[in-house]
């Protein structure tokens, strides 16, 4: 296997030496397409030396500057999105113009980042005494990582990269060994952007890379997303280690659909959030919540043809609306789920199980797929499937639907539609979840807003990029000063309050 997927170090790739690797898949035909190095905590240790290196003199550039290199990297990324995009598809399986809408929102972070000296400005105030003033700094942590999902190779570290650069951190990241090739792209481009070696690194990696990282005491703060189980156990070993850490989990979001809702624009919103990137998504709709038997029975009538007539075919099929699943693995665990579900008792309406398509009988596809009569003690329910499966939950009314809603352990995002306006504001405002859409089944903020769930599926303070990105990748300071003619004799040893 020639296409051997290296580490990025000192702004070069660079060849693993752990002697541990991992083969990398063409989800669409199931065949091998490259080879990932694994790295050993003393490469780890190597990236982290390199960022050392110039940590300080990155910190002192200034903001115009770092914005102005994220300015000509926001340019490449634009120039060649196509490229990127293609190589998402390559190992992660998503259609191509999925891919070109993940490439999109991650320039969008690029962009909100090049406004860095802006965002920098601190606060001043004249006089907190007299003669006596005081102004506050965001200064950045130093050398940060971000630890990423298969599911979003190049948007979810940029939703961290971009901002933590703009804010004077030097940046290591650990990328997905399912999909490792966005990152080293990046990189590549940032180098060509004019970023000083050392200040962006790539360790590609699996636990113990990670593991390198969490103890690592030069790496100052830990940015992951992935799932719950692992999302906790970042959490807690970093802060353990005095690290400021988000951790951002897992998901299972729901969509209630009110009986004055616009039916037809649910069904289209539905299709595309359960279905679309076959349900890789953590801001996909799996579990359809429809108010009254009547809005069940239409959604149920609407959906089954759509779902019987989805395009399933490789990524790179123009035509196609639904690719692969991410690995074999990923794949056997899904139609796992579906099996289930047909052993706990749910209707099983579309089977998207043994989905077979001629040329590609290796490749990792399920079907779309549709439960109905979904119960909340169903495994199918509860836990997270991570693909094209939706569940549909039957309620009478809307407090049963909005108390489903907040009894799940999750609460990434979740949708409502309704015509209804008193009912929206009364969800939105009750709702305990992080993101919530109005007639708008995929709320992802835009890059100037800040992303993030809330109970299981996030775990630490602050949400990602926009205002919550500058907040988490610096540190406030605070300074009083009082110059000669301020200064009244004599010492004091009471606690200091303003005369
Ligand atoms: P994952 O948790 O398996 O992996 C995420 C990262 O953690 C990867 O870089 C992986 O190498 C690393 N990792 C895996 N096992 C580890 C271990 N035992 N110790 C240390 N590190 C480990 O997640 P995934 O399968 O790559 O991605 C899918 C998950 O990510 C889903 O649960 C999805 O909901 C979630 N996700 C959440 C968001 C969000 O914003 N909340 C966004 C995207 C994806």
């Amino acid at each position: 296997m020639s296409n051997q997927l290296t580490h990025y170090i000192g702004g070069k790739r660079v060849a693993g030496t752990s002697g541990r690797t991992a083969a990398v898949f063409n989800p669409a035909t199931g065949a091998q397409s490259g080879t990932v190095d694994l790295a050993s905590k003393s490469e780890v240790r190597a990236a982290v030396e390199s960022a050392a290196a110039v940590r300080t003199e990155w910190a002192n550039t200034t903001p115009l500057r770092r914005a102005r290199i994220l300015n000509k990297f926001l340019g490449i990324l634009e120039d060649r999105s196509e490229e990127l995009a293609a190589a998402i598809t390559a190992e992660h399986g998503k259609v191509l113009s999925d891919a070109l809408g993940e490439v999109t929102r991650g320039i969008e972070v690029v962009e909100f980042a090049t406004g860095a000296p802006q965002l920098l400005k601190g606060e001043f105030t004249e006089n907190v005494g007299t003669k006596v003033d005081s102004h506050s700094v965001r200064q950045p942590l130093g050398i940060v990582a971000g630890i990423t999902p298969f599911n979003f190779p190049a948007m979810v570290p940029m939703w961290m990269f971009p901002v933590a650069l703009a804010c004077g951190n030097c940046f290591i990241l650990k990328p997905s060994e399912r999909d490792p090739s966005a990152s080293l792209l990046m990189a590549e481009w940032l180098t060509e952007a004019g970023l000083p070696d050392g200040v962006f690194n790539v360790v590609q990696g699996d636990k113990e890379a990670v593991d390198a990282l969490l103890f690592d005491a030069d790496v100052t703060a830990i940015s992951f997303v992935g799932s719950t189980p692992i999302a906790k156990y970042i959490y807690e070993t970093a802060t353990a280690q005095g690290k400021r850490c988000q951790a951002l989990g897992g998901a299972k979001n729901h969509m209630i659909i009110m009986p004055d809702a616009d039916m037809d624009q649910a069904v289209d919103a539905l299709m595309g959030a359960a279905y679309g990137s076959a349900g890789e998504r953590c801001m996909a709709i799996s579990v359809a919540v429809p108010v009254g038997k009547e809005t069940a029975d239409t959604l149920i009538e609407k959906l089954v043809p759509r779902i019987n007539e989805l395009h399933v075919a490789p990524g790179t099929d123009p035509a196609a609306e639904m690719g692969p699943l991410v690995t074999a693995m990923h794949r056997d665990k899904v139609v796992g789920y579906i099996d289930k579900g047909v052993k706990e008792g749910a209707k099983l309406v579309v089977d998207g199980r043994g989905i077979n398509l001629q040329g590609y009988e290796d490749g990792y596809f399920v079907g779309g797929t549709l439960f109905d009569d979904v119960t909340p003690d169903m495994s199918i329910y509860k836990e997270e499937i991570f693909g094209p499966v939706l569940s549909v939950v039957r309620t009478d009314d809307f407090e049963t639907a909005a108390d489903l809603v907040d009894s799940h352990e999750y609460g990434n995002g979740t949708a409502i539609f309704t015509r209804d306006g008193d009912t929206a504001r009364e969800f939105a405002a009750r709702t305990q979840t992080g993101m919530v859409g109005i007639n708008v089944p995929i709320p992802v903020p835009m890059a100037f807003h800040s992303f993030g769930g809330w109970k299981a599926s996030l775990f630490g303070d602050h949400h990602m990029h926009g205002p919550e990105g500058v907040r988490f990748y610096t540190k406030l300071k605070t300074i009083t000063s009082r110059w000669p003619t301020g200064i009244r004799k004599g010492a004091e040893f009471v606690m200091p309050t303003m005369k």
